[in-house]
């Protein structure tokens, strides 16, 4: 699967793309994430991606040719092929991203996802090139970099070989919390003197069934969440 990410900064994405679990799935050849930079689809001296907003206001607006020039660059590659594509614009009036939808989104070959900056994109990018927008989440955000990244990591899960052994443990039995070594800590506060942090017992009876029961207890099924479905700590 192949990720595009169209930025201005495409540097800001580089190191988390080359790290742990999506630098690997590079490596293997499983996904490829692919920093497209709009100012190379530009024709003037300044490399000018952006420019002020109709009707006044102080931020500036990316402009849609650019945007557009690199989509097109893309889909002339697969112009040919059967490939599943799908243009996507981080916007903060988008779809909510969850976990359903990054399971949706990994049924595509190939994503091309637009960063916006400033004070947003020009809408027709919205209307006319984009197949969907997205919203991470109720805030906003300087860039639509954080977001590309926060999709291609969620979305990269579900692509088969990925996670390697801990192949989706989570799809099977949800999340739960999890303890590693130390088995006790001592925790020391000022002048209410020392806890012992200990770990729950039935995970260290060796008994898969025991285990099994406990994650179940306490973990959350993360593929199911919907409003009917509490999410731990919520009353
Ligand atoms: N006044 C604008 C601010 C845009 S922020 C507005 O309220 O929409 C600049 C860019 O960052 C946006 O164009 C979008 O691409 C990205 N962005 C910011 N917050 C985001 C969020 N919560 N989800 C997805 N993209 C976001």
């Amino acid at each position: 699967m192949r990720f595009n990410i169209i930025t201005t900064i495409p540097e800001s994405c580089a190191v988390y793309a080359e790290s742990s679990m999506l630098g690997r799935a590079q490596k293997k050849k499983i996904i490829k994430i692919n920093p497209i930079n709009p100012r190379d689809f530009t024709n003037d001296k300044h490399k000018t991606v952006d420019d002020k907003a109709y009707g006044g206001g102080p931020g500036m607006v990316l402009k849609i040719e650019p945007i557009y020039k690199a989509v097109q660059s893309v889909k002339r590659k697969t112009k040919n092929k059967k490939t599943k594509h799908r243009v996507i614009l981080f916007s903060t009036r988008g779809k909510l991203f969850t976990q359903k939808e990054a399971k949706r989104l990994a049924k595509y070959d190939e994503l091309t996802l637009i960063c916006g900056r400033y004070e947003g994109v020009d809408e027709r990018v919205a209307k006319y090139i984009a197949d969907e927008e997205i919203s991470i989440g109720e805030y906003v955000l300087s860039g639509g970099e954080l977001p590309a990244l926060v999709v291609t990591d969620a979305v990269a899960r579900h692509i088969k070989g990925v996670l390697g052994k801990e192949a989706s443990l989570e799809e099977v039995k949800g999340s739960y919390p999890v303890y590693t070594r130390p088995e006790t800590f001592r925790l020391n506060v000022k002048g209410q003197g020392s806890n012992v942090l200990r770990v729950p017992k039935a995970l260290l009876t060796g008994n898969h069934k025991q285990i099994e029961a406990w994650r179940r207890k306490h973990g959350k099924n993360v593929p199911n969440i919907n409003a009917n479905n509490k999410t731990r700590g919520q009353k």
